[in-house]
């Protein structure tokens, strides 16, 4: 679905992201881990082009979203992103933050809209919180109004960065559930988090990150158990 090649994204000085190629099958859940500063944001936000590289290509089924001819908005929408921060529109209600980007970008009428947004808020459990203001819920609960809005435009991946590390540590289940659920359901996946015990548990594959470039990647039984990356070993022996 996604395939990138040799990926370099520069910083004045520093090298971000330092020749990556990887490729993300339909279906995957890939997590990539890494300490702080690795580039993990920075590889994950250039799946989208929200940040542009300075070198390589992404071709996204097949099609190279690098390339200056092709619209990039079109290739985004296909792409659900949830950040750290929510972002949720804070003078909108749950349903307007929803349904916005269906209804304006792809056209949806507004009541297939709002039926859709509430089929998502039923998932998440959420259904009565369709008429409230972000600033009326919990963490968790925002970030679970983020994953459906990213939803809700009926994304063929789903970009995960860091969804839970700005949580209170008991609302961290409620939002690592609703991703299980999608990976259950066969949703294309990556996944940048910290929570080693999502990625024991649901990745296909486990990605090491340091300094701009994947150090070792395995599926997590090998990766936890059997790391060959000094690094990474290293990295372990701390987050575990
Ligand atoms: P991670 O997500 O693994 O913590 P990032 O991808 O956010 O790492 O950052 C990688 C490096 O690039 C860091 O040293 C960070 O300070 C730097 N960086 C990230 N974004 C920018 C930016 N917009 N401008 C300058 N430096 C940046
Ligand atoms: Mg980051």
């Amino acid at each position: 679905m996604i395939k990138v090649e040799d990926l370099h994204k520069v910083f004045g000085e520093l090298h971000a992201v330092n020749g990556i190629s990887e490729e993300i099958r339909k279906g995957e859940v890939v997590v990539i881990v890494g300490p702080s500063g690795s580039g993990k944001s920075t590889f994950l936000r250039s799946l989208n082009l929200l940040e542009v590289p300075d070198k390589g290509r992404i071709l996204f089924e097949g099609i190279d979203i690098t390339d200056k001819k092709v619209d990039i908005n079109r290739h985004r929408q296909r792409m659900g992103m949830v950040f750290q921060h929510f972002n949720l529109f804070p003078h909108k209600t749950v349903m307007e933050n929803i349904t916005l980007a269906p209804i304006k970008l792809k056209g949806i009428k507004e009541v297939d809209g709002k039926k859709r947004a509430m089929e998502l808020l039923e998932m998440v459990g959420l259904p009565d919180k369709a008429n409230t203001y972000p600033s009326k819920l919990s963490g968790g609960q925002k970030q679970r109004i983020a994953i459906v809005r990213a939803l809700a435009m009926d994304p063929d991946v789903m970009l995960f960065d860091e969804p839970t590390s700005a949580l209170d540590p008991e609302m961290v289940g409620e939002v690592l559930e609703i991703m299980k659920t999608l990976a259950r359901e066969g949703m294309t996946m990556v996944v940048v988090t910290h929570e080693m015990g999502f990625a024991k548990e649901v990745a296909n594959r486990v990605i090491f990150m340091d300094e701009g470039v994947i150090r070792e990647q395995a599926s997590p039984k090998e990766f936890f158990e059997n790391p060959k990356d000094t690094r990474l070993q290293e990295f372990l022996s701390k987050v575990l």
